[in-house]
């Protein structure tokens, strides 16, 4: 039997970035992990894509903070003695198609509000920076056995919003295990390939929890960051039906392509819910994920038992990328990858307290939140010191940006928001 002040269940991006931050408030932190390695579960998979463009204020104002810790990430990790990821400001860009400019008013409200510059260009300057690409209309997206599927219908992209401040992270995984290490060095432990079986309460509130092998080790805090298995964790605990926002875990592949010549690698980031896709550079490929259309159900999938091969998934998301990229190929053999979303109702995150004393979640991360990460840390150890935010208002300070949030966003009560998909 062991005894820590605070138990992280996941050792992922943010179940890493929360054992950092709790360890330099001295708070002595046990990372458990089912995994071998920090960052093996859904971080690995991730597109580590860095954008403000949200729908909602508190949003867009987390992910422009985080963005200057990626900007600054040695310097935040403050001890990183191995290689450490790379952040690259490639700068993002929105297609917007004609008749549907209305769909991003919102969003672009949001960065006025926080303060994030952006550009409006034309046809010209699109096909300028991005040689090679179609301005064509293709959607709304269709499934693949539906008819006119690929082909362009009338209409035209009309604008595209880009903006600077955005990029992405080179090795998702990396940044986890840098998160690790500068933990560690704080006195943070971890413990790899043990399951949590079990969680412990003891006169009403949280006392531990229970491994596979049989273990227990004894804490008053335990922190739910288990990613897709995030809703079997709170099972464990017995707090689901306390929950007004659930979460499961989606399956999404991921495709990599040789670049078209006119996509190379220092080339932003494209959104394009035309065609139903993004798409970012990676080395000499262009990857490939899905924008979440209507026309695409979610696949709900169990997180110990799913699917890890390629599907007619990966086929329609390529051939989506190559309207809009009449050169890209189509190569025979699938490359990429296939990942799990933790999907909470409404695509934001529950970044709360619970009602068993002691319990706290980091889950719900919709597929969106890894570029977050480095400030989810300082998050959860504000609302772990203060015992908040419960819904209540509780403003956490972005020092960066030099402005608060209010914490309650996040709540595990709240009403669902609105947003669209996984660009919440
Ligand atoms: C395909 C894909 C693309 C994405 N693209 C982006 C993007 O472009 N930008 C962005 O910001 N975000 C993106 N995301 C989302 C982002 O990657 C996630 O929000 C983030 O990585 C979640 O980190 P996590 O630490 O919560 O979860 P995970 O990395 O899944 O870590 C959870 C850990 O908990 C462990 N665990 C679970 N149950 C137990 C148990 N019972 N006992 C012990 N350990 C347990 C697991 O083994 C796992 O390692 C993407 C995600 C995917 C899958």
């Amino acid at each position: 039997m062991k005894e820590f002040d605070a138990i992280v269940i996941g050792a992922g991006v943010i179940g890493c970035s929360i054992s950092l931050a709790l360890a330099r408030r001295g708070i002595k932190t046990l990372n458990v992990d089912a995994l071998p390695a920090a960052g093996y579960g859904s971080t690995s998979h991730s597109s580590a894509i860095v954008r403000p463009f949200y729908s909602h204020e508190t949003s867009c104002a987390l992910a422009h903070e985080a963005r200057h810790r990626w900007l600054g990430w040695r310097e935040f990790l403050d001890y990183a003695p191995e290689p450490v990821a790379r952040y690259v400001e490639t700068g993002g860009l929105v297609l917007v198609r004609n008749g549907t400019e209305h769909l991003y008013e919102n969003n672009l409200a949001m960065l006025d509000k926080v303060g994030v510059e952006f550009h409006r260009l034309s046809p010209q300057e699109i096909k300028k920076i991005y040689p090679g690409i179609s301005l064509a209309a293709f959607g709304p997206p269709k499934c693949q056995h539906e008819e006119g599927f690929g082909e362009p219908v009338s209409g035209n992209i009309t604008s595209g919003i880009f903006i600077p401040a955005s990029g992405y992270v080179s090795d998702p995984q990396l940044a986890a295990r840098n998160l690790q290490v500068a933990a560690e060095h704080e006195g943070s432990m971890f413990s790899f390939n043990v399951r949590v079986t079990n969680i412990l309460r003891e006169g009403g509130a949280i006392s531990g929890v229970e491994l596979d092998r049989g273990d227990i080790i004894r804490a008053p805090t335990v922190v739910n960051a288990a990613g897709p298995h995030s809703f079997a964790i709170n099972d464990l605990a017995g707090i689901t039906s306390s929950l007004k926002i659930k979460t499961k875990p989606h399956r999404h592949e991921v495709a990599y392509l040789k670049a078209p010549s006119g996509y190379q690698q220092n080339a932003g980031f494209i959104v394009d819910l035309d065609a139903g896709v993004y798409q970012r550079p990676d080395s000499g490929d262009m990857l490939i994920g899905s924008a979440d259309p209507n026309c695409d159900p979610p696949d709900v999938v169990n997180p110990d038992d799913y699917n890890d091969q390629f599907t007619a998934q990966w086929t329609t998301q390529a051939i989506r990328a190559a309207q809009r990229w009449p050169e890209l190929g189509i190569e025979n053999n699938a490359r990429g990858t296939v990942g799990l979303y933790d999907v909470s109702d409404d695509w934001i995150p529950i970044y709360d307290r619970t009602d068993l004393p002691g319990f706290y979640l980091a889950i719900g991360t919709s597929g969106n939140q890894f570029k977050n990460a480095p400030v989810v840390g300082d998050l959860m150890a504000d609302v772990i010191e203060n015992r908040a935010h419960d819904s209540a208002p509780s403003l956490m300070n972005l020092t960066n940006l030099k402005r608060s949030i209010d914490l309650s966003f996040y709540s595990r009560h709240r009403d669902v928001q609105e947003t669209a998909s996984v660009m919440a």
